[in-house]
């Protein structure tokens, strides 16, 4: 148990005093969101994610008896960007990102990943990918703009970032276009829709995934509109039907021993949330991964 009182919690991600970039697992906030093409306010999403986390402080995960603010986990704090300019933003991502040993970034909107994926794939080469996403985020452009966060998996894959055939999206439900669809399913992605979620149960999703990434390291990707506008209204491209938040920790529970190197969470929008529960769903699953990746072989 901390020994300080809940409200007096500090600011880093789970109170978390070491703020080294040496640290096995190291959160930092990056926070951008001028590749939005619907509501921008994904910039607040760190600071509201960091926040919420407080709530996760007192104990252990209660599947893997792993407490991650007692792990090897340092807070850097948030990323420099370049305003209004995405392109070198994502260079000063990438510079930034390059040399953790494990990141687990806190956005941000989703054209974040891809400097995030430069940097890791430059160390471990091409990467298997869990994408947590309402979107299949393989747009060649938004609205003209090459780089953005509909566009984010087109680039990884076009820059070979990540191997297409190891990649997996759960939760795609929008309206897309036939063929970026087609190039999606082209290229040998596996899209589990949330539909499919819904009536595959989420065990099979587990072992869907499991399937697909195999003993390849891998990086999860997770946008928090895959969630239902119900439990996380916080967003910029909120689409219904999506997950609760109980299929994502049934999901994460079930993906013990695969070779993750590191994670995202994105756009989270404090202007739109509701009484923190985006924030709190945000910093869980934050929680959940690190529960997940600190769990021992034997769980
Ligand atoms: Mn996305
Ligand atoms: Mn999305």
């Amino acid at each position: 148990m901390p020994e300080i009182p809940t409200f007096a919690v500090p600011s880093p991600f789970l109170g978390v005093s070491r703020t080294d970039r040496a640290a096995d697992f190291v959160i930092a906030g990056v926070p951008l969101d001028i590749g939005t093409t619907n509501r921008a306010g994904a910039r607040d999403g760190p600071h509201a994610i960091r926040r919420a986390s407080r709530m996760l402080l007192d104990g252990a995960h209660p599947t893997f008896w792993t407490d991650p603010a007692a792990m090897n986990l340092a807070d850097i704090g948030d990323f420099q960007l370049a305003l209004g300019d995405i392109q070198t933003s994502l260079h000063r991502i990438e510079e930034q990102a390059n040399g953790l040993s494990h990141i687990i970034a806190l956005g941000g909107d989703h054209s974040i990943t891809l400097g995030l994926l430069r940097a890791l794939a430059r160390r471990v080469g091409s990467l298997a990918l869990v994408h947590f996403d309402a979107h299949v985020d393989t747009w060649p452009s938004n609205f003209g703009q090459t780089f953005a966060h509909g566009s984010v998996f087109y680039h990884a894959i076009e820059e070979r970032l990540v191997e297409p055939r190891r990649m997996i999206q759960i939760g795609p439900r929008s309206p897309l276009q036939r063929e970026v669809w087609n190039w999606t399913i082209g290229h040998g992605v596996t899209v589990l829709s949330a539909q499919d979620v819904h009536a595959m149960g989420c065990e099979l999703v587990a072992q869907r995934i499991r399937e697909v990434v195999g003993e390849t390291p891998t990086y999860l990707s997770f946008d928090v509109d895959v969630l239902d506008p119900a439990f996380a209204p916080g967003t910029g491209t909120p689409e219904i039907g999506g997950l609760a938040s109980w299929q994502m920790q049934a999901i994460m529970r079930r993906l013990h021993g695969i070779a993750f190197v590191g994670m995202d969470l994105v756009e989270v929008s404090p202007a739109y949330d509701v009484a923190e529960i985006t924030a709190l769903a945000a910093a869980t699953v934050a929680w959940e991964y690190l529960a997940l990746v600190g769990a021992s072989p034997e769980t």
